[in-house]
């Protein structure tokens, strides 16, 4: 951020009265430009003991299969912006969805929440964003293809966790330590 959009004078990253953090404070009108984590929400569809994977038309990570969801939007609950992108990314509609996973990643400041819910008819085709799309069960899961590591977490939690354990939801926080991730569940 450079500028502000209150009044379009110079910003200047700096710790105001009583925060403990740097933030973005208007040189001329005071106003403090708070930046926080964003929320990605998305699905994890079922249908016949398989889900469905979108293969990115899109970059980042172009070509590579990820789970229908993305940024939540203003005015929208989660479970709301989870069906959006359903709908978006692969013309897919959910019933019966419930919590599966949240996530927090704080390195990249973002928080992920996946529902699981049932693919209505099995149906899907490719949105804008999506090369293809297609149903896998855990053997046919494209595993060096998966585009988030958040998305390989949540897939092997999810076959981990399918029949009987079905309704729970899981919480975790994946952490980039030395280079390398560690996920925590608690
Ligand atoms: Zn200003």
């Amino acid at each position: 951020m450079n500028f502000c959009s209150q009044c379009g004078a110079t910003l200047n990253l700096t710790i105001p009265d009583g925060d403990t953090l740097p933030r973005h404070v208007c040189i001329q009108c005071e106003t403090i430009h708070y930046q926080n984590p964003k929320i990605i929400t998305g699905t994890i569809p079922e249908w016949d003991n398989k889900i469905l994977l979108c293969q990115r038309a899109i970059e980042p990570r172009h070509g590579l299969w990820t789970l229908p969801a993305g940024f939540m939007e203003n005015n929208e609950t989660s479970l709301q912006g989870a069906i959006r992108e359903s709908q978006e990314e692969a013309n897919a509609q959910i019933s019966n969805p419930s919590l599966f996973c949240v996530f927090s990643i704080p390195h990249i400041s973002q928080v992920y929440m996946l529902y699981r819910g049932t693919l209505i008819n099995g149906y899907a085709s490719p949105g804008n964003e999506s090369l293809k799309v297609e149903l896998f069960d855990e053997n046919s899961i494209p595993w060096d293809s998966i585009a988030f590591p958040v998305i390989t977490e949540a897939l092997k939690l999810y076959f981990k966790n399918t029949g009987s354990s079905g309704s729970i939801t899981h919480s975790g926080d994946i952490i980039r330590h030395e280079g390398k991730l560690i996920i925590n569940y608690y």
